[in-house]
């Protein structure tokens, strides 16, 4: 069982890999797995505003 859910179409704002974010819906972040960047989940995820 997994709590997080790999996020199709977005991009890493910080070194670009596309689908490597997973949402961890437990703590409420994005994480990229490939740098390792994490941010916070906006209410309007998919829609990024940079
Ligand atoms: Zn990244």
């Amino acid at each position: 069982m997994t709590l997080a859910h790999f996020l199709d179409g977005l991009r890493c704002a910080l070194c670009g890999a596309l689908n490597a974010l997973w949402l961890d819906s437990l703590r409420g972040l994005v994480e990229c797995s490939e740098c390792g960047q994490t941010a916070l989940t906006s209410p309007e995820i998919g829609e990024e505003a940079r």
